[in-house]
């Protein structure tokens, strides 16, 4: 029985290197990441898998179809989730990204797991090789191990590198416009694919993501993010 040594050794390790819960700071268990079992239960789920948010429907409301649309958590200023997001886009914590794919797994596959494959929102090359990582592979990754779903790279390449949308005051339709291609060198296979981002706010960059990738008339897409920014 080798994996109780593994797991003996990773108790002994988490004592002399406790884990903190990135909310409240106390210590984690070995068998918990990031946060601990109070904290996410305090992230507010949206349930909208259930219910298909019509407000993220109207944002996205472009000509070609977008089957579904769904939220994890609701975002809101100064809190745990903003905190994980920064830290898994800014400070390296690529677990964090592991951690949400997982909690946005089981949502996938109580939509009875139907997507031929999963894309991320891209990064401008210039940008990823900045942070060293597109936080959305992280997260894609996670999903696709998960959901035994192929996570699909480089189908959809970021030509412009547009300043984050967070940041800008300007019409965000307007930034990413023409900001999205499809790789010429690849070709996707006919299917359902699920997109992929960290957070929803007017949908800007998920709307013109979603029109290159329906510029194929043989693909579907569907629409998943962490986070809906109220
Ligand atoms: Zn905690």
């Amino acid at each position: 029985m080798p994996n109780v040594f593994v797991r003996l050794l990773n108790d002994v390790f988490s004592l002399v290197f406790p884990n903190q819960c990135l909310g409240c700071g106390k210590e984690l268990f070995a068998n918990q990441k990031i946060i601990c079992f109070f904290c996410e239960l305090e992230l507010p789920m949206t349930y909208f898998h259930l219910c298909d948010n019509k407000e993220m429907r109207h944002s996205i409301n472009i000509n070609a179809q977008v089957n579904e649309l769904y939220s994890l958590y609701f975002f809101k200023e100064n809190s745990l989730l903003e905190i994980l997001l920064y830290h898994l886009k800014y400070q390296q914590n690529k677990t964090i990204g592991q951690f949400l794919g997982q909690k946005l797994s089981v949502i996938i596959k109580a939509k009875n797991n139907h997507y031929n494959g999963i894309i991320g929102v891209p990064l401008h090359p210039k940008r990823k090789r900045k942070r060293g990582y597109n936080q959305m592979d992280i997260i894609g990754r996670s999903i696709a191990n998960a959901c035994g779903i192929p996570y699909v790279e480089n189908i959809l390449i970021r030509t412009k590198n547009t300043p984050a949308l967070a940041k800008s005051t300007g019409n965000r339709a307007e930034i990413v416009r023409n900001a999205f291609a499809l790789n010429p060198a690849k070709k996707l296979a006919a299917g359902h694919y699920l997109l992929i981002d960290d957070i929803f706010t007017t949908g800007a960059t998920l709307k013109a993501c979603s029109a290159v990738l329906l510029s194929d008339s043989t693909l579907q897409i569907s629409i998943a993010t962490i986070a809906f920014r109220e």
